[in-house]
C-alpha cells in the first residue's frame, strides 16, 4: 500500500489546529532531517486539504475528548495509517464498587493490542481488604495513594507481611496466596499489573468461593473444625469488604511466628524513594527489574519524571511490548511501525499506553506539569535501545550516507543514552 492509499482514509482536521504540525527542535528530528524531504515533498501534496475547507467539520462533535487529543484530532503531518489502538484510560472502564472500596480494569478486553499486560486501579478504604486470593497470572503492584499491609505465603510455609505506602511496589508470583488490607488515615490506592492480557480481576480464586463449594464433611475432616463452627463460614465471595484496622507490622509479624516463620524474599520495593537509575535537566528515570528486585522476573518496570518540555528520548525495546500508565500530567507519543505507518496520541492521568514490542516511539512533556508515567514491560529485564546512541555509536561515514548530515553536525547528537532530554 503507498502513502496516498493509507492517507486517504483518514479523517479530515480542524486547520485551526495546524500549530500542533510543526516540527519540533528535537535532535533526531535534525538527524533524521535528509531522509524526510523526500516524505515532506509527498506530505506536502498529501496533506494539502488540511489548510483548506477538506478539514472543517460540521457535523457533531466530543469536544471534550477532541480536547483531550489534540494530536489525535488533528495529527502532526509526520503520521500516516494506522497501527491499532495505543490508548485507553481507565476513566473510560466500568467501575465495580462494593462496600469498602471499588476497582475497575483495563485487559485486552477494553485495549486488544495489550496481549502481555493487563492493568487493575483498585481502591481500599481504612480497614477493608481485597479478600484473600490467587491466581494464574504473576501480580506487580505500585501504590498511588495512602497506605496499604499486604501479606503473602511462600510453598514452603513462610509468609511476607509488610506495610506500603505511595510510591512503593510489590510482586506476588503466579498462584503464591496473598492479601491486601487498606490502613489508617484513609485507606489506599493503588495500581496492578498482570502479566496476561487476558487477565480479569473477577476470575481469581477466592478463599471464600472455595470453601463454599466444598462440602461440610469434607471441611470437618481437612481443618477439625465441628458442624457449628462451619456454619459461620461465608456463603458467597467477599471480594472487597470492610473490616477493623490490623495492629502494628510488628505485632502481626510477632504473632505468626516472628523470624523463623518469615519470608527470605523480599516481596517489596521502595521505586519512588530509590535513587533515581539516571537524572538529567529533563527528568528522572527509576528501573525496578530482576537486578535490583529479584522476585520480579516477568515485569520489569520504569518510572518516569519528565520535566515540562522534556522527551523521552526516541528509542524502543527489543524484548517487550509496552504498557504504559499515567500518574500525572500531560504527554504525547507517536509510535513508528512498519510500513511508514505513525500515530500519535495525547495521554492524560489515569489512561494507559501501548507499544507493540521493538516499535519506535517517544513520549514529549506537552504540558505544564510535570509528566510522571510508568513504562511495564513482560520481562525480567529493563532493555532499551536509543536512536541517539545508535547514531553515534557508528562510524560517522556510515551515518553520513544515511541522513546527508555532516561529520559535525553528527556529533551535536548525543552519544550517550540519556533516557530522559531536557527542551
Ligand atoms: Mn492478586
Ligand atoms: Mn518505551
Amino acid at each position: 500500500m503507498s502513502i496516498l492509499d493509507q492517507d486517504q482514509t483518514e479523517a479530515p482536521v480542524d486547520p485551526s489546529r495546524r500549530r500542533f504540525l510543526g516540527r519540533t527542535s528535537l535532535t533526531l528530528a535534525a538527524a533524521i532531517g535528509g531522509v524526510a524531504v523526500a516524505h515532506a515533498q509527498q506530505r506536502s501534496q498529501i496533506h494539502a486539504g488540511e489548510a483548506d475547507h477538506s478539514s472543517s467539520n460540521p457535523g457533531p462533535e466530543n469536544a471534550a475528548l477532541l480536547a483531550e487529543n489534540p494530536n489525535s484530532n488533528t495529527p502532526p503531518e509526520t503520521d500516516f495509517g494506522d497501527i491499532g489502538p495505543i490508548w485507553y484510560s481507565f476513566d473510560l472502564a466500568r467501575k465495580r464498587v462494593e462496600q469498602g472500596g471499588w476497582t475497575h480494569q483495563v485487559t485486552q478486553r477494553e485495549l486488544p493490542s495489550s496481549k502481555d499486560i493487563a492493568g487493575v486501579n483498585m481502591r481500599l478504604t481504612a480497614g477493608s481488604f481485597r479478600e484473600l486470593h490467587w491466581h494464574t497470572a504473576d501480580e506487580w503492584a505500585y501504590m498511588l495513594y495512602g497506605n496499604a499491609r499486604v501479606t503473602v505465603l511462600n510453598p514452603d510455609g513462610t509468609i511476607f507481611i509488610d506495610d506500603v505506602s505511595k510510591g512503593d511496589l510489590w510482586f506476588f508470583p503466579a498462584g503464591y496466596p496473598h492479601s491486601i488490607q487498606g490502613l489508617g488515615p484513609d485507606g489506599c490506592e493503588f495500581l496492578l499489573v498482570f502479566d496476561e492480557g487476558n487477565f480479569s480481576e473477577d476470575g481469581t480464586f477466592l478463599v471464600s468461593e472455595w470453601l463454599a463449594h466444598t462440602p461440610d464433611e469434607v471441611i470437618a475432616k481437612n481443618t477439625g473444625l465441628d458442624a457449628a463452627a462451619i456454619a459461620k463460614l461465608p456463603k458467597r465471595e467477599l471480594y472487597i469488604f470492610p473490616s477493623d484496622l490490623p495492629g502494628t507490622l510488628a505485632a502481626d509479624r510477632a504473632e505468626v511466628g516472628g523470624p523463623s516463620v518469615a519470608s527470605k524474599q523480599q516481596y517489596t520495593f521502595k521505586m519512588l524513594s530509590m535513587t533515581p537509575t539516571k537524572t538529567s535537566s529533563g527528568g528522572e528515570v527509576r528501573v525496578v527489574d530482576s537486578h535490583n528486585f529479584p522476585v520480579s522476573k516477568s515485569i520489569a518496570a520504569g518510572l518516569v519524571i519528565l520535566k515540562p518540555g522534556a522527551i523521552r528520548e526516541l528509542h524502543w525495546h527489543p524484548n517487550a511490548s509496552e504498557w504504559q500508565f499515567y500518574l500525572a500530567g500531560k504527554g504525547r507519543m507517536t509510535i513508528f511501525m512498519p510500513s511508514n505507518r505513525a500515530r500519535t496520541m495525547d495521554f492524560n492521568a489515569n489512561d494507559v499506553g501501548y507499544v507493540p514490542a521493538v516499535a519506535g516511539h517517544y513520549i514529549e512533556n506537552t504540558g505544564t506539569e510535570d509528566l510522571i508515567f510508568l513504562e511495564l514491560f513482560k520481562a525480567d529485564t529493563f532493555q532499551d535501545i536509543s536512536l541517539n546512541n545508535w547514531l553515534r555509536r557508528l562510524p560517522a561515514q556510515m551515518v553520513k550516507a544515511h541522513t546527508n548530515l555532516t561529520a559535525a553536525e553528527i556529533r551535536r547528537i548525543p552519544i550517550e543514552k540519556q533516557e530522559v532530554i531536557g527542551r
